[in-house]
């Protein structure tokens, strides 16, 4: 039997309006009809959905996540990274990129293989898009929470084993573009579709641009664990606000950039300069208490997820309902433009805005429904039914 869902009586957020009081259409894995209306005829036997008084988001994706639920990335295996898939879509992330972080070579392999096998499902779960590698070609000033002996200068050897192992799943790759051959690297990565992301970096602004020429068009989690914006010596977060080339993560849990700098941020690079991350670690949605992330142990209190130093942020538990929610408080843009962040700009990076990323006829069915103080009601994937509140 044809699978239908209609979502009724929303705020739709396409593209590029709102439209009040109107009707969603899925059937099988795709949308079927957007347009104003309460009652669009849905076929008989389809599913009603009652979004009344409910924003109608495009599904979020999230391009750097480390784990979620209890599960991470590096660690947790196939079966984890599906958890940790299955747990976000009670934050209306339809799909994502496991993140791994600095690490030993295996380590990072194992991480690789574990993700593609993740892949292997067909359980409504936020879909795994491929990978986003963190590192391990960064600047061990700039480290941030990463573990200095997994920290290294860029290694050819290296990156074709990582390559050839992901199979094409790679589609972002952070690294210092300071480092001795990153910006050969960054023409590598840009030969093979990856995005080269730069981030954990000290850089100046001559070396920022010289990485934009290579082929560069991300800086990863603005702000944070890079050189910044000094009216003398300017680096990247100021290369990042001045030059269109480049494109960034923002990271809206209030922690880790303050509601003043995102709203700088977003006022200067627009809706197509800025993509809304969480940057999750595996505490996400577990609620204050002592983590493991990765070898470190972590604290979370409240929004802040730090070492037990109590003042190096170490990802954060942020979700991307709440980033979309800190967006409107935050930066005062518009719904339309703060869903484009937070799932067509994501859609882009990962090569897929072509069927993902809004609400439009033909793409998949990915949806968030939201309720009006922004927590989710109920959450598609591919036209199936993944959550509801
Ligand atoms: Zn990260």
């Amino acid at each position: 039997m044809t699978q239908r869902i209609a979502i009724c009586g929303g705020t739709v957020i396409t593209e590029n309006e709102l439209i009040p009081d109107a009707t969603v259409l899925c059937e099988e894995e795709k949308i079927t009809f957007v347009g104003p209306g309460k009652n669009a005829n849905p076929e008989p036997g389809s599913q009603i959905m009652d979004a009344t008084g409910k924003y109608v988001f495009p599904g979020f994706i999230d391009t750097h996540v480390h784990g979620s639920g209890g599960d991470d990335v590096m660690i947790s295996g196939a079966a984890g990274i599906q958890r940790a898939g299955k747990n976000m879509v009670r934050y209306g992330t339809t799909a994502w990129l496991p993140t791994t972080i600095a690490a030993r070579h295996e380590e990072i392999l194992f991480a690789i293989e574990e993700t593609r096998k993740a892949q292997n499902t067909t359980a409504p779960t936020s879909q795994i898009l491929g990978l986003h590698l963190e590192g391990p070609y960064i600047n061990i000033k700039f480290k941030g929470a990463q573990p200095d002996e997994g920290i290294r200068e860029p290694n050819f050897d290296e990156l074709d084993e990582l390559l050839a192992a992901a199979d094409g799943q790679i589609k972002v790759m952070t690294l210092a573009p300071e480092l001795p051959g990153s910006l050969e690297m960054i023409r590598r990565l840009k030969a093979h579709k990856i995005v080269a992301s730069l981030g954990h970096s000290e850089c100046d602004y001559d070396t920022a641009l010289a990485a934009i020429e290579a082929g560069a068009t991300y800086a990863t989690h603005l702000f944070n664990a890079m050189s910044g914006v000094h009216h003398r010596k300017p680096g990247l977060a100021a290369c990042c606000l001045n030059e269109p080339g480049i494109c960034a993560e923002l990271i809206l849990d209030g922690v880790h950039v303050n509601p003043q700098m995102a709203r700088l941020a977003t006022r200067n690079k627009g809706r197509e300069g800025i993509a809304l991350i969480t940057d999750a670690t595996t505490a996400q949605g577990c609620g204050d208490g002592l983590y493991q992330l990765g070898k470190f142990q972590v604290e979370v209190k409240g929004a802040l997820c730090t070492l037990m130093d109590g003042t190096t942020i170490a990802g954060s538990v942020l979700t991307m309902n709440h980033a979309v929610r800190n967006a409107v408080a935050f930066t005062g843009m518009n719904l339309v433009d703060i869903a484009y962040m937070a799932a067509m700009m994501p859609a882009k990076r990962c090569g897929v805005a072509k069927h993902k990323g809004s609400i439009e006829v033909g793409k998949d069915a990915d949806i968030a429904v939201l309720n009006a103080d922004f927590s989710v009601a109920a959450t598609i994937v591919n036209g199936n039914a993944a959550y509801s509140a």
